[in-house]
């Protein structure tokens, strides 16, 4: 059949010399290579018992942060779902009620929110977009699973813990450490 490209190349059978025959030659060149690598420093970690250091704008899990009362900043106002390019982000807002005031920033709250974490690339739009500093990408990794739908992450996940708050300090320097 005529080649379509200029690539092809001719399958020369050739004979193999008495050297290639024994394979010792092969054989011995390869266990050199393995010990060289034996005797060298590993590269790998054994995850997750060890860990390699995250750069401090690792963009891993979201939180939702709380503000100083420990009240939920985040205001349903949906421009990180607007900007999230993955379409990963929906939620519904509601009014606060008079006696919510400690808990809910604003007056409109969301009163679920959840990011589908299996269409999320971690871009960190949704934490550019958002005008309350509600939503920071943290250096958390999602942890694995194999069902789906432990994959959507709702607020009893997001949500930063009143007790066990996540510093996002380096995150808030607009223009990063190079
Ligand atoms: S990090 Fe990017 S893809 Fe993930 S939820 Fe935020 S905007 Fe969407
Ligand atoms: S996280 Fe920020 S941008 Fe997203 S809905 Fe809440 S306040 Fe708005």
């Amino acid at each position: 059949m005529q080649s379509l490209t200029n690539r092809s190349k001719l399958v020369v059978n050739k004979k193999m010399t008495f050297w290639e025959r024994i394979y010792l030659p092969a054989i011995f060149g390869g266990m050199r290579i393995t010990l060289r690598h034996f005797f060298k420093k590993n590269k790998t970690v054994n995850y997750p018992e060890v860990k390699r250091p995250f750069s401090p704008v690792y963009r891993g899990m979201h939180v939702l942060k709380r503000d100083e009362n420990g009240a939920e900043r985040c205001t349903a106002c949906g421009l990180c779902a607007v900007a999230c390019p993955a379409e990963a982000i929906s939620m519904v807002a509601a009014e606060r009620k008079p006696d919510q005031a400690h808990l809910y920033r604003e007056e409109k709250y969301a009163a679920t929110y959840e990011i589908n974490m299996l269409r999320c690339i971690f871009c960190g739009l949704c934490e550019e977009a958002c005008p309350k500093e509600a939503i920071f990408l943290t250096d958390r990794i999602v942890p694995a699973s194999l069902e789906r739908e432990e994959f959507i992450y709702g607020k009893e996940k997001l949500v930063e813990p009143v007790d066990q708050r996540i510093d996002i300090s380096l995150r808030q320097i607009k223009s990063y450490p190079q």
